[in-house]
């Protein structure tokens, strides 16, 4: 008799999972409560899909166990993930790192992911909600009851929840004895207590921001800075965005600096602002940044300094211009929120990954239940991380879901792992399995 492989949620991981288990043989059902799969997927990097990066800094993953998150993308890497899309037929395009289908459509990833799983005879049951698991996985579905032999809880998280990631899964999980480390919005917009931003809105600039709670700093990213009549917006505010959301939610003074001028530092910046001041000395005080940055900016920047907008250059004070300059290398404001879930591109927080096998994403407290994706306590910045980590998950469970073996609890970083070699009937070899048979071989 086939192992029955069921897996809930169709995105990014589910996917991936409902592909591996059906190649080792498996038989696979999916089940989506929305009645489409994939649709987060295809709205990914503006419909272009950022599919995964070519280089991972320190700190692209945030979690409270960095080393759980580093073990599973060790153990699924993005060379293999990348050979599973290109066996999959998608050609892909390497833009600095950022990787995306050639054919510059989300489409045609989720398109891919679809052909395949057609191909290996999954069924996907749509307008179906997982209302209850039970320990034996068994579940409770709005179509009726469902029996496993291995389940895939691939939920996602409660990030966007239009695409219909609305937090139900964290629900499945909790009832199942897992902890939910508090999931909060991430990758998102900040709002800010100034009055200015109403004037500032619309303005983008390259800037640094740099993040400090109760005025130690956290985090900093530089990059397309937003101003939005409400606070700041752009890459470099996503990613340091989960560390205010959570930094406000713990009951800190969350802060941030902007630096409007990131390519030189203060005493290039107050240099040049003197150089300005000595040689456009006849022109309007209110015009002295004309030409340094965008208008509407420059106004609030130098009303900030204490410069008015009476008066001509000349009579601007050199104190003045030092406090200009450090205006401009540090503009301070005062972080009250994050956007909600329906702005955020992903969460930070999930099912606490101490109770996840990294090497089989097998629980440790449900024998042949897995996790996947976003719902687990791992967050990317932005630039295709966050789809890399659902790939990983998703091809490690569904692998070992799909053999139906159990992994043995518990296990710790340095033991319990496992051959991925695909020696055990599946039906078609994975592409890049010889490259993780050598690692395994290479590590025992
Ligand atoms: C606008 C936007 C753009 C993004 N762009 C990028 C990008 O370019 N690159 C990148 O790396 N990341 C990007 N991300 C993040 C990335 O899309 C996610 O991290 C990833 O899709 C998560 O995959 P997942 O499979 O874990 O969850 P999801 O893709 O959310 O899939 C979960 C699925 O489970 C279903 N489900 C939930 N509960 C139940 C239930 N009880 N019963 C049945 N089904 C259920 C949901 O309907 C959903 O289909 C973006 C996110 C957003 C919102």
């Amino acid at each position: 008799m086939k192992q029955q492989v069921i897996i809930i949620g169709a995105g990014a991981s589910g996917l991936t999972a409902a592909i591996q288990a059906a190649r080792q043989g498996a038989s696979v059902t999916v089940l989506e409560h929305t009645s489409k799969p994939g649709k987060k997927l295809l709205s990914t990097g503006n419909g272009k899909c950022n599919l995964t990066n070519l280089t991972t800094p320190e700190g692209a993953y945030r979690g409270s166990q960095s080393w759980f998150i580093k073990r599973v993308l060790e153990n699924i890497t993005v060379e293999q993930t990348l050979e599973f899309f290109r066996d999959l037929g998608l050609v892909l395009t390497d833009r600095n790192g950022y990787v995306y289908p050639n054919s510059g459509q989300a489409a045609s990833v989720l398109e891919a992911l679809l052909f395949e799983l057609d191909h290996l005879g999954v069924s996907i049951i749509t307008d179906c909600q997982v209302q209850e698991i039970k320990k034996d996985l068994s579940l409770v579905t709005s179509k009726g009851k469902k029996q496993a032999d291995a389940l895939i809880l691939a939920a996602g998280s409660m990030a966007a929840p239009k695409t219909g990631s609305d937090g139900s899964g964290y629900e499945l999980a909790k009832a199942l004895g897992h902890h939910i480390i508090k999931p909060l919005p991430a990758l998102v917009q900040l709002k800010c207590r100034e009055k200015w931003y109403k004037q500032a809105a619309g303005v983008r600039t390259e800037a640094s921001v740099t993040l400090k709670i109760d005025g130690k700093t956290e985090a900093a990213d530089r990059g397309e800075l937003q101003f939005t009549d409400y606070g700041i917006s752009g890459i470099p505010v996503f990613q340091v965005s989960r560390f205010a959301a959570r930094g406000l939610d713990a009951g800190h003074k969350v802060t941030a600096e902007l630096d409007l001028l990131p390519s030189m530092d203060f005493n290039s910046a107050r240099q040049l602002l003197s150089e300005r001041a000595k040689r456009l000395d006849y022109r309007p005080a209110e015009e002295f940044l004309n030409g340094v940055l965008n208008h509407k900016l420059a106004r609030i920047l130098l009303r900030e300094a204490g410069i008015g907008s009476a008066g001509i250059v000349k009579d601007i004070a050199p104190a003045q211009i030092k406090k200009l300059a450090a205006v401009l290398k540090g503009l301070k404001t005062e972080i009250l929120a994050a956007n909600s879930f329906d702005q955020a591109q992903v969460c930070s927080g999930g099912i606490d990954t101490r109770e996840v096998d990294p090497d089989t994403m097998e629980s440790k407290l449900i024998s042949g239940l897995y996790l996947a994706g976003e719902i687990l306590d791992a967050d990317g910045i932005c630039g295709g991380y966050n789809l890399q980590w659902a790939w990983s998950c998703g091809i490690l469970a569904g692998t070992c879901a799909g053999r139906g073996t159990s992994c043995g609890h518990p296990v710790t970083p340095d033991k319990g792992k496992r051959d991925l070699s695909g020696k055990h009937g599946q039906k078609r070899r994975m592409p890049f399995e010889h490259t993780v048979m050598q690692k395994k071989q290479g590590q025992e």
